[in-house]
């Protein structure tokens, strides 16, 4: 039995990140089931929207597996007396299941990007991990009418993961709808993390990483991204002001 932690109201179990490449693994060694396995990468956006979007809360709801996808995230859960033990962010876990595919020979669907970083992230991934597969991928820059043609495709490639990259929480959104048809083991919102894998956007150094800093670097590398950064800091006092209703 996990043992969790209240983000907002919302469970997040207290997993490593070696725990939570273990629970998947465990996922994608099993059988195919008829229903995906979502992996919800919990940010404190996600959190936040919850409150007021219903439709997203029964999503992450519903989640096979939470996680804390941020330091803000992991703040709140001390600053409460009832830690997560560390950050397990989208592109960590992407990288980690890499290269845990690549000894196994996991498969790998990459939906989203725009199309030339979706085929820069497949070529990095195929040079850099050769025993994971990537049985195919898509573009994320796509209308409503292209979505069945899309989720046949990823059907008939019946892939362990499905690697969502159309930003949260349209990646959720997109799992949950076709959660039945995409004929994935398990599949997962990332984020951003095919331009970091590309080479698009730099991912923080190590150093930053340690010191729990990777926001940071993310707002200098990427300014235009304050607005969306402002959220952090009414994230932090609405969590820590939360009591269950
Ligand atoms: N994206 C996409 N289709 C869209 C909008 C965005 O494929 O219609 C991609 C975008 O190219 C980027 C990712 O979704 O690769 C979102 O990145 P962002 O850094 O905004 O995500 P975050 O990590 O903040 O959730």
């Amino acid at each position: 039995m996990d043992s969790y932690t209240n983000i907002m109201g919302i469970p997040v179990p207290k997993l490593t990140m070696a725990q939570t490449v273990e629970r998947i693994g465990g996922v994608v060694e099993g059988e195919r089931r008829e229903e995906l396995f979502h992996v919800v990468t919990l940010n404190p956006e996600i959190a936040m929207a919850c409150q007021h979007d219903l439709e997203l809360r029964g999503i992450v709801d519903r989640a096979g597996l939470l996680t804390a996808d941020g330091i803000g995230i992991v703040m709140v859960s001390r600053l409460k007396g009832n830690p997560l033990p560390e950050r397990v962010t989208g592109c960590d876990l992407l990288l980690e299941l890499l290269a845990e595919g690549d000894g196994r020979r996991w498969t790998f669907y990459l939906l989203g990007a725009d199309e030339q970083t979706n085929e820069t992230a497949a070529q990095v991934i195929r040079a850099k991990y050769p025993g994971a597969v990537v049985a195919g991928r898509h573009h994320g820059y796509f209308g409503a009418e292209d979505e069945e043609r899309i989720v046949e495709e990823i059907r008939w490639c019946s892939p362990d993961f499905l690697i969502v990259a159309l930003g949260a929480p349209n990646a959720e959104r997109f799992i949950h709808k076709y959660r039945r048809q995409l004929n994935a083991k398990v599949a997962m919102g990332v984020g951003g993390s095919l331009d970091i894998i590309a080479g698009k956007v730099p991912r923080a150094p190590l150093v930053w990483r340690k010191l729990n800093a990777e926001w940071l670097f993310r707002l200098l590398n990427q300014p235009s991204r304050w607005r969306r950064q402002l959220i952090l800091p009414r994230f932090a006092v609405r969590a820590l002001l939360y009591r269950r209703r």
